[in-house]
């Protein structure tokens, strides 16, 4: 029997990809910038649709720095942050000498809680500072409750930077995720949906806002003959190589996504007779997520000696990768010392939730191998 490693969420090529890359090489446009890092952001702009703009970038956490310097954020400002995400949203915030408060999830979507947002602004401002930007994220592509979020966000005036990292693909009420927050943010980090190897971009509203970002990632380079620069540079733009492996998959990625969704829907079936299992699903109809991954949660049973750990183990004894979901941020040893405001959702789920195996490219033989484990742990 093969036993190769199954792994949570790999490279998925398309097919065309090197081709892209080729004619970079036949042109010898190998440094950063060129063709293929045009014609990616073209196709990004068209995937996305809503008139927006577009930079490819080295990294989605590039794209979060920049983000948060075009809503204003500075050193001594604080930035309220989902604190159920990976490290990356919340970094940023540290590069810039900002502070971090971080909001607790909801139970519907596992992302930025309404409620919990709103009792942070209003006591932020009571204790003297309004927060400066709102990073809400669309976790394992299920999209947070937009509008909701919006309006408190717009109640106090403070912008949204959009989070879109696992949710390329995802869409409510038919928009796409990446174009709902003042600021957006996609990654092609080898382990999303798409990939570029490593890479990110950044999604504006405006023509202008891009070209900032832009100028901000070249190094801010003033316009002139020799090199001169009014403000503090970074070397965050894309290669060409890169962005030809980005334009090759952006023409699979919408059968990615229905592969991805395909995964979601044999755990649903897998775990439909398993009571003590929920697996992660959109609340309702206006969602449509990509589910980048599969989640579920597992209710500990000490009797039979089931819990998520030891359903993670068996995973791990057949040689099939699991992991516990984003460990939140006011947990992190890094970030305890920032206020969190919230009850203890995003820490329940921390406790009971686990990604399970939900590549595109994963095959009937290892679906059987995952629901064997399944079956064999859930039998006692
Ligand atoms: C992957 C990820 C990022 C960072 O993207 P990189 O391209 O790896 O820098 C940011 N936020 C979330 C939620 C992510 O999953």
């Amino acid at each position: 029997m093969n036993n190769s490693k199954i792994w949570l969420s790999s490279p998925h090529m398309g097919g065309n990809e090197q081709k892209f890359v080729q004619e970079a090489f036949d042109s010898n446009w190998v440094a950063p910038l060129g063709p293929n890092v045009n014609g990616l952001e073209k196709d990004l702009e068209g995937y996305l649709g809503n008139q927006v703009h577009v930079g490819a970038l080295s990294s989605g956490t590039a794209a979060i720095h920049l983000g948060l310097i075009l809503l204003g954020v500075q050193a001594g400002d604080e930035v309220l942050c989902q604190s159920m995400t990976f490290s990356a949203s919340a970094n940023p915030i540290m590069y810039l000498g900002a502070t971090p408060v971080f909001i607790d999830s909801e139970s519907e979507t596992w992302n930025l809680c309404p409620i919990a947002l709103e009792e942070a602004i209003i006591d932020r401002i009571a204790k003297g500072k309004t927060p400066k930007a709102i990073i809400a994220v669309h976790l394992y592509g299920v999209p947070y409750q937009i509008e909701a979020v919006r309006t408190v966000a717009d109640k106090y005036g403070i912008p949204i930077l959009e989070d879109s990292a696992e949710a390329l693909g995802s869409s409510y009420k038919g928009q796409k995720c990446g174009t709902f927050g003042d600021i957006g943010v996609l990654s092609f980090n080898g382990n999303k949906i798409i990939t570029t190897s490593g890479g990110g971009a950044i999604v504006t509203k405006t023509a202008m806002q891009k070209d900032r970002a832009v100028f901000f990632a070249t190094q801010s380079r003033d316009s002139a003959p020799h090199y001169q620069h009014s403000e503090i540079g970074y070397n965050y733009r894309m290669s060409n190589i890169c962005a030809g492996i980005g334009r090759g998959q952006m023409e699979v990625l919408d059968d990615h996504v229905a592969l991805r969704r395909k995964m979601h829907a044999f755990y649903v079936d897998l775990f439909k007779d398993i009571a003590t299992v929920t697996v992660f699903d959109a609340p309702n109809d206006d969602y449509f997520a990509n589910y980048w991954l599969s989640a579920i949660v597992v209710e500990p049973n000490s009797e039979k000696g089931i819990d998520r750990e030891a359903l993670r183990l068996a995973f791990e004894a057949a040689n099939v990768e699991s992991r516990p979901l984003w460990k939140p941020m006011h947990l992190q040893p890094i970030f305890s010392k920032y206020p969190y405001y919230g009850k203890k959702v995003a820490e329940t789920l921390f406790e009971d939730g686990l990604c399970l195996p939900s590549g595109s490219n994963l095959t009937d033989a290892e679906r059987e191998r995952i629901a064997a484990v399944v079956r064999g742990f859930f039998v006692k």
